[in-house]
């Protein structure tokens, strides 16, 4: 059978390749070169077999479109990351956790990435740079849960994700690992028996994983996902609401619960970035709000992530809830259920007495 890394290889990377599988009629060469030029294309063949299977949510978020090369209002770095970079790799930007990217390459590249102006080009991620990284995180010991991400961390040979764990378990006030990756879907291959090994020496490392639509969870990738969890991580996923792709209510719970059955508990939902090269993939924010409130109370409670939006420049990721308070008196809270019923919830009396004196 043949090894990961061999399967990565059969990956498409070229346009002549596309216009070979899906002809000339659908792939526009130039425009779609000047995308590729922008970003780099990497299909690998799950997502390949996926294109093939179920169409045109697989080949809306991995084949380069015409429409990336036109930017609107969308910005490079969206979510000022390197703005908030104290060290090279590093983003810090809350209180008592960081973004660190271990990665510079996917095994496919979604074409909305939020980092597209970095990830592919091993100079934005630079490899040789890590030691002001880990100097950074011994100093500053409010630190207490890393995020590694990239690229995907996934992508790293199991010796050199090992030199990471490793010396993130070395300091002592580092109490959470993450690990962010879409690697289930796009190369389930990966997932390995060693791998989970490696990973299970260095608890608690948690894992999300980036899931947009239900059609994702194939055989393969259910499967990595169980050895993930009987590796003892817990698993959480984040889902990006993309036009065209899953920017309906049923798509969304039949995602999340189809997660839920795989020991994934969703996490975020977030609004598309605002990214230059990827503003076609954007909706409204009605849309999201409508499919927070067709999950909440119709489904399980544990099959509904939080709903944000990724503040531009900087802000972090700032939740929206459907409203479901209608009133606040002194007395009362006047409430929406989740079928749209009012109810009221008498407010302590002591309160009421308090603000009479
Ligand atoms: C999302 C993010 C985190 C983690 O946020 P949580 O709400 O704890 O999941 C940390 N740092 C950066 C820069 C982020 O974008």
């Amino acid at each position: 059978m043949a090894n990961w890394q061999q399967i990565l290889r059969k990956s498409i990377t070229t346009v002549d390749q596309l216009i070979e599988l899906f002809g000339e009629e659908n792939i526009d060469r130039e425009a779609v070169q000047e995308a590729v030029d922008r970003f780099n294309l990497r299909i690998t063949p799950a997502v390949l077999a996926q294109i093939k299977g179920d169409g045109v949510t697989f080949w809306q978020q991995y084949v380069p479109s015409p429409d990336e090369n036109e930017v609107l209002d969308g910005i490079v770095d969206s979510l000022a990351e390197d703005d908030d970079s104290p060290v090279p790799n590093i983003t810090h930007r809350y209180p008592d956790r960081v973004l660190f990217l271990i990665s510079p390459v996917c095994a496919s590249y979604c074409r909305f990435c939020t980092r597209r102006r970095k990830v592919g080009d091993p100079e934005k991620i630079p490899l040789n740079q890590f030691d002001s990284a880990f100097r950074y995180l011994q100093e500053h010991t409010e630190v207490r849960d890393v995020i590694l991400s990239g690229g995907d961390p996934f992508m790293l040979s199991d010796r050199r994700l090992e030199f990471f764990l490793k010396k993130l378990r070395a300091i002592p006030h580092i109490e959470v690992i993450r690990i962010h990756t879409r690697i289930p879907l796009h190369l389930p291959e990966r997932i390995t028996a060693d791998l989970c090994k490696v990973i299970a020496r260095y608890h608690p490392v948690f894992v999300n994983i980036h899931f947009n639509h239900p059609a994702e969870l194939t055989p393969a990738t259910e499967k990595a996902l169980a050895k993930l969890a009987n590796a003892g991580c817990p698993l959480g996923s984040q889902t990006v609401l993309l036009k065209g792709v899953n920017d309906d209510p049923e798509t969304m719970k039949e995602l999340m619960q189809k997660l839920l059955k795989n020991r994934v508990r969703p996490y975020y939902l977030y609004m598309a970035d605002p990214v230059a090269g990827a503003e076609h993939f954007r909706t409204g924010v009605e849309k999201g709000l409508e499919i927070m409130k067709a999950l909440r109370g119709w489904t399980s409670g544990l099959a509904v992530p939080h709903f944000c939006i990724d503040a531009p420049g900087g802000g972090g990721k700032i939740p929206l809830l459907p409203n479901y308070v209608e009133e606040i008196s002194d007395d009362e809270v006047v409430l929406r259920n989740y079928a749209g019923e009012l109810y009221r919830y008498p407010l302590p009396k002591e309160l009421v007495l308090a603000s009479l004196l």
